[in-house]
């Protein structure tokens, strides 16, 4: 058939639009949006960009399955569920925790309805939005104030900003990081109108070094988690106890950017030694700032605990407004503190603590059940449970291994980086490790649940 003579064929949009199938999606989206994806399959077939034409179905059909294709794409969620077979709990490139399933309530009601957010129930007059966490941040820390905005980088700016604005902020030369590129120390203290002093050196910062860098225009020392490396060798840190004795001789604040920011001493469950939030306040640490999304389990969100008198001057700072959390925040963040008064609760309910302590003969039964549901698949692939190593993520037990299980999958045919490639592009993305020339799903981070979907992909791919 020439292409003229095709052209010649193409129906109407309003043929296509009033026929039965027409009427379905239109019914389903709207004549608007039918049309407009109508138009746009049209044009790709007088450009040539659509050219699967088959004599079996009828022109119009193909065009509005065209249609279908484009409203598909057009309406479907932008964040879309992935699976993490990575091993890396928390992911930020896969969206750091996931929430507890025990907050999807709360989630649900804040979300949909009225609420106090900044109403007093009880006089009928303006309430606070920040008055709902810092009760149980305060109880659960020990400190005597808290305060939640947009998140730990919000926090640390804020922190610097409202203590030492147009002063001098104090950081060992060892502790200058940056956080997944655009969190960099010393363009964070810069952009709080504050001026950093270096002390130190990258390997070993004495408190002498403090105590020397004090000057006149000093307003505050900062100490900042080495997130994302580990110095090794010949080292000297300043702990936030000797910081604090500094701080304290000198009236000046001790900050203390924790990142990550544990409420519960991990070492108890087998992984390296981290301090607690507890740990930085009672060692004398003044404000201490970290993540409500990477260890603790929550929403995004930064979150401030320390001295009520250095508290209260951020909630009065003109920055905080621009910070400010939202509702859906507010509410997840109480409702996933809540589960911490009961630390076997929140170890069990709260998905960032859940896959960080199972021991590894769970992981090692969890592999051997995905492995059991995989066997279907051993013409395609050699499927084996393996031992291997995950990691925290998110800036918590920087460089630390911690030994885990995994299904590893030799795919037959197709090569392993085809493997991956495919199963990302599923219709839910599974993304696997690469090691020793296979594919590694470190059963860690899948949960039981998610089994038979990561099932149904290799299904997919290698069938
Ligand atoms: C992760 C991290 C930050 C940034 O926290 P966000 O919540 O991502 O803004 C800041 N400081 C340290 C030490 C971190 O580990």
């Amino acid at each position: 058939m020439s292409q003229k003579h095709q052209f010649a064929k193409i129906p109407s949009v309003n043929l296509l639009l009033q026929s039965e199938e027409g009427q379905l999606l239109v019914s389903k989206y709207s004549h608007e949006v039918v049309t407009g994806a109508i138009r746009l399959a049209i044009d790709e077939l007088r450009t040539g960009d659509f050219t699967k034409i088959s004599d079996e179905e009828p022109l119009y059909l193909q065009l509005l399955d065209r249609a279908e294709v484009f409203l598909h794409g057009k309406f479907a969620p932008s964040l879309k569920r992935m699976i993490n077979g990575t091993g890396t709990v928390i992911h930020t490139n896969l969206g750091r925790a996931k929430l507890s399933p025990y907050v999807q309530d709360v989630l649900t009601e804040a979300a949909f309805s009225f609420s106090n957010l900044e109403y007093d129930i009880e006089t009928g007059s303006r309430g606070s939005r920040y008055d709902h966490l810092e009760e149980i941040l305060c109880e659960l820390t020990g400190a005597e104030a808290a305060l939640v905005v947009n998140n730990n980088a919000a926090a640390v700016m804020l922190a610097l900003s409202a203590l030492a604005k147009e002063k001098e902020v104090i950081v060992s030369r060892g502790e200058l990081v940056e956080i997944g590129g655009s969190f960099r120390i010393p363009e964070i203290i810069e952009l709080s109108g504050c001026r950093l002093r270096e002390v130190g050196t990258t390997n070993k910062t004495h408190p002498h070094d403090y105590e020397h860098g004090i000057g006149e225009d000093t307003a505050a020392i900062l100490k900042v988690h080495a997130s994302n490396y580990k110095i090794l060798g010949f080292t000297r840190e300043t702990t936030v106890a000797e910081l604090a004795e500094i701080a304290a001789c000198e009236k000046l604040p001790l900050i203390h950017d924790m990142g990550s920011g544990m409420l519960i001493d991990l070492a108890k469950y087998g992984l390296g030694h981290e301090m607690t939030v507890m740990d930085s306040l009672a060692a004398g640490a003044d404000v201490v700032t970290f993540s409500g999304d990477k260890v603790l389990g929550g929403p995004q969100a930064g979150i401030i605990v320390g001295k009520k008198k250095y508290i209260d001057l951020m909630k009065k700072h003109q920055l905080t407004r621009a910070l400010r959390v939202d509702k859906m925040t507010i509410a997840t963040l109480a409702a996933t503190l809540q589960l911490y008064y009961d630390e076997q609760e929140a170890i069990a309910k709260i998905p960032t603590l859940k896959m960080l302590v199972p021991s590894l003969d769970e992981l090692e039964q969890k592999a051997c059940e995905l492995k059991e549901m995989l066997s279907g698949l051993g013409e395609q692939a050699v499927i084996e449970v393996v031992d291997t190593y995950s990691q925290v993520g998110g800036g918590a037990y920087p460089g630390e291994e911690i030994a885990s299980k995994a299904v590893t999958i030799l795919p037959h045919g197709v090569s392993v980086n085809q493997l991956a490639d495919r199963l990302r592009q599923g219709s839910v993305p599974v993304i696997v490790k690469i090691r020793d020339g296979r594919c590694e799903l470190d059963v860690r981070t899948i949960e039981r649940d998610e089994f038979s979907v990561v099932v149904e992909m290799l299904m997919d791919v290698l069938r």
